[in-house]
C-alpha cells in the first residue's frame, strides 16, 4: 500500500499555487481540467506521492457543497492498493462503510472507491488501483 495523494479543496487554484508552488517550493507537474467531475486539479509531486489541489469549475459538484460546508481544507487521502476488490471486502468485513459499493473506472483505467468518513475517524479515504504499467 502506498500513499498516492492528499487532496486539498481550494476555491482559487492560482491563489493556492502561489503558496504551494511559489511559497512552499513544490513543483506543479501539471494542471488538468476534469470536465466530467467539474474540477480543475493541480498535481504537485512530493516524493512517491502527490498533493492534489482541487478547484471546482461548476456549481453542481460535490466539491462546491463540501467547500460551502467546511471551507478550504483537506478533502481526502488516497491510498493505492494492489487489489481494490480485496481491500473493499476487508474494510466491509471489519465493519467499514464504503460510499461506492463497487469500484468506479476512470477513462485511463484507474479503479477508485471512497470509504465513508464515519468509518475512518472523520477523513474521507479514497482507494486506488492503478492499471498495470505497459
Ligand atoms: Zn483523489
Amino acid at each position: 500500500m502506498r500513499l498516492d495523494h492528499l487532496a486539498i479543496a481550494v476555491p482559487d487554484l492560482d491563489a493556492a499555487l502561489a503558496f504551494y508552488r511559489d511559497g512552499l517550493g513544490l513543483t506543479c507537474a501539471r494542471v488538468e481540467d476534469v470536465e466530467r467531475e467539474g474540477v480543475r486539479i493541480a498535481f504537485l509531486p512530493v516524493g512517491e506521492s502527490e498533493i492534489e489541489l482541487l478547484q471546482p469549475t461548476r456549481q453542481d459538484t460535490g466539491i462546491v457543497k463540501w467547500l460551502a460546508k467546511h471551507g478550504p481544507g483537506m478533502h481526502h487521502v488516497c491510498l493505492e492498493v494492489g487489489d481494490i476488490q480485496a481491500a473493499m471486502a476487508r474494510i466491509q468485513r471489519a465493519g467499514g462503510e464504503m460510499i461506492n459499493p463497487e469500484p468506479v473506472r476512470r477513462p485511463e483505467g484507474t479503479l477508485y472507491a471512497f470509504v465513508h468518513p464515519r468509518s475512518t475517524g472523520g477523513v474521507l479515504i479514497e482507494l486506488y488501483q492503478r492499471p498495470p504499467q505497459p
